[in-house]
């Protein structure tokens, strides 16, 4: 037996495994702590949720219901293969079971047939919560039952647990049924191949989650021509491309400006992003910033450019004698990343 995992320390072992993890709510810290003991653990219990669909499934297992609060697991599993995280701590799954299979799970021998209700399994089993009615006709996709493998290979892993660790709730105690559709042997043969690899060394069914955040391209263009701005007119800002984004992206842009610092310092300097479709035609979503003078100026612009939509960036100057401005030299700079 062993000191439970911290939830940080979990989170990281199954995205090392290749799960795809949804953190719910603050699933860190709800738990039953005050109603019983928390660990320390020997194995990972599985079950299945006699529900459909995920938002109902997570919103029950988080929450429970009248007669037995949540959380109802640790993991919900749905049909693709994701692990919803909803608790951490003591959770209501296990209930009671018989002492005789947690002294197996301990020892990773072969388990007893339940017999007797004498042990709180709360204390000392992690629990996933598998979507699936457990009618015996809801089918298990495959991606789940990977996910499913995984999820109990992340937890085995890092205790340095075998796949004996992993019992399915009807081997806990014999008022359950669940999981049903699949052997609980062949579940843990899988498992046992699973930690036989490395974590990440085979195709994951879902994209590995590393981090939240994939790294950046970098926007990086500038032009040191000179530029007329005739005053009160909309001066477009060419790079090697006028287009600084095209869509689907997300960016973060900086443009910077350098006028003639001979221009008056009360010449009126706007510059503005606006969006227009591939062709160029039909510009929307204007930003008009002000500036004063001449010298350097900068502008920027975060947000999202849409697929079909590109981002461009003009400028505009006002002199009290309308006379012309010179635009010396512009960069455009900032991280960007392609969005699905
Ligand atoms: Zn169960």
């Amino acid at each position: 037996m062993a000191t439970p995992l911290t939830a940080a320390r979990v989170l990281a072992a199954l995205r090392a495994e290749g799960v795809t993890v949804v953190e719910v709510g603050n699933w860190r810290t709800h738990n039953r702590a005050g109603h019983g003991a928390w660990g320390p653990v020997a194995g990972v219990v599985v079950h299945h949720t006699v529900t459909s669909g995920t938002a109902a499934s997570v919103a029950i297992c988080r929450d429970g219901y009248a007669g037995l609060p949540g959380p109802l697991c640790h993991g919900v599993i749905d049909k693709q293969g994701v692990v919803h995280l909803v608790g951490w701590g003591r959770a209501n799954h296990a209930g009671k079971g018989d002492g005789d299979v947690l002294a197996a799970v301990a020892a990773e021998k072969a388990l007893p047939t339940p017999n007797e209700n004498d042990t709180d399994g709360n204390v000392h089993f992690y629990g996933f919560e598998c979507i699936n009615l457990g009618d015996g006709k809801d089918p298990w996709p495959d991606a789940q039952l990977e996910g499913m493998v995984r999820a109990c290979a992340a937890l085995c892993r890092a205790h340095g647990w075998s796949a004996g660790s992993v019992i399915g709730h009807k081997e806990w105690t014999n008022t359950k049924t669940d999981p049903r559709g699949f052997t609980m042997a062949g579940f843990r043969a899988r498992v046992a191949a699973r930690l036989r690899t490395a974590p990440g060394t085979t195709t994951p069914t879902t994209p590995p989650q590393e981090d939240d955040v994939p790294n950046p391209m970098m926007l990086n263009e500038s032009n040191a021509t000179d530029v007329e701005l005739p005053p009160g007119k909309w001066v477009g800002l060419a790079f090697a491309d006028p287009v600084l984004h095209s869509g689907p992206r997300l960016h973060h842009t900086l443009v910077h400006v350098t006028l003639d610092a001979a221009a008056p310092d009360d010449a009126l300097v706007e510059g503005r992003f606006y969006l227009t479709d591939t062709a160029g035609k039909h510009p929307s979503a204007f930003q008009t910033v002000t500036r004063y003078g001449g010298g350097g100026h900068q502008f920027a612009l975060s947000g999202t450019v849409p697929a079909g939509k590109h981002l461009r960036f003009e400028l505009r100057a006002k002199t009290s004698d309308a006379t012309s401005l010179t635009l010396l030299h512009r960069t455009a700079t900032g991280p960007y990343w392609q969005t699905p």
